[in-house]
């Protein structure tokens, strides 16, 4: 469905953003990969997933904090492959404290790569997306953009900013062809989860796998983690001509947790 099409994903060198680039590899699309940390697991699965395809990945490093970089991944990606069709914010960072100890610098870091690296991408690609007549942005936000937790202001701030923002501009676009949705998913275990289940489980002297029940139990009534597979496969909707009019939503993928 996606043969001949360009998707950049931010923060794919792990967890979610990850499912969602390999879903959209799977589909033919040719993928930036984008993200800190060890790139070569990522690139070399991605890789042969894009392959079999006769598609093609390409890394671009750029932080998502520097609006510079972000819009020159854009541009790159532009004159690289030809286009960018698909673009799917998802890099993000937590931290967990009260508000009077949060510390200023990880408030604006996480502002930053959670919610303004989403305009600045979006600023530059969607020029291109309106000018060849298809687009699909799909914003990563949380169920922490739809409802709040304590110990999470920054985070939750971002999310709900990530999730009005996206409704702005599915309405900017709302007579294009370039739709514009944010997923909300609940718990999924990747290692931004497992961080706070590591320091609950230091902090309560509990088994690790024991604190892991307990957090899907505080929030997530169907007591299971969603998967990046799952979210990649509602990416691929997104991206299909079926959901040409679905625009503007942030869609929960959270076990109920947003229904109680
Ligand atoms: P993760 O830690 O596994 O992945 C985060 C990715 O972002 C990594 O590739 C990392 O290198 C990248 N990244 C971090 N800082 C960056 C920067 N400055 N520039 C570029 N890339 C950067 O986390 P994850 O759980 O896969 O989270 C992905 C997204 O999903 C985040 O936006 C997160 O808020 C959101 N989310 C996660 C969950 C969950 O339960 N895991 C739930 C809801 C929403």
């Amino acid at each position: 469905m996606l043969q001949g099409k360009t998707a950049i994903v931010t923060g794919s060198t792990s967890g979610i953003g990850l499912g969602i680039a390999k879903a959209l590899a799977e589909q033919g699309a040719n993928i930036v990969l984008n993200g800190f940390g060890d790139t070569a697991p990522a690139l070399a699965e991605l890789g042969a997933i894009t392959d079999r395809h006769g598609a093609r990945v390409a890394y671009n490093g750029a932080d998502m904090t520097r609006p510079d970089e972000i819009v020159a991944m854009v541009k790159e990606a532009e004159r690289e492959f030809g286009a960018v069709d698909v673009l799917v914010n998802n890099a993000g960072i937590q931290h967990v404290a009260q508000v009077e100890d949060f510390p200023p610098e990880r408030w604006d870091a996480i502002i930053a790569i959670n919610l303004s690296s989403a305009f600045h991408s979006l600023r530059a690609a969607l020029p291109g997306m309106k000018a060849r007549g298809y687009g699909r942005v799909i914003n990563v936000a949380s169920a922490h953009g739809l409802v709040a937790s304590p110990l999470k202001s920054a985070y939750v701030a971002a999310k709900h900013g990530l999730v009005g923002l996206t409704k702005s501009v599915a309405l900017e676009c709302a007579t294009t062809p370039v739709t514009v949705n944010a997923i909300c998913p609940g718990w999924v275990l990747t290692p931004l989860v497992q961080k706070q289940i590591d320091a609950r489980a230091a902090a309560n002297g509990t088994p690790v796998a024991e604190e892991a029940i307990k957090l899907l139990g505080e929030k997530q009534p169907s007591l299971q983690f969603t998967t990046p597979e799952e979210l990649g496969a509602l990416a691929v909707f997104l991206c299909s001509p079926a959901a040409q009019n679905v625009r503007g939503v942030a869609w929960a993928v959270d076990g109920g947790w947003t229904a109680q």
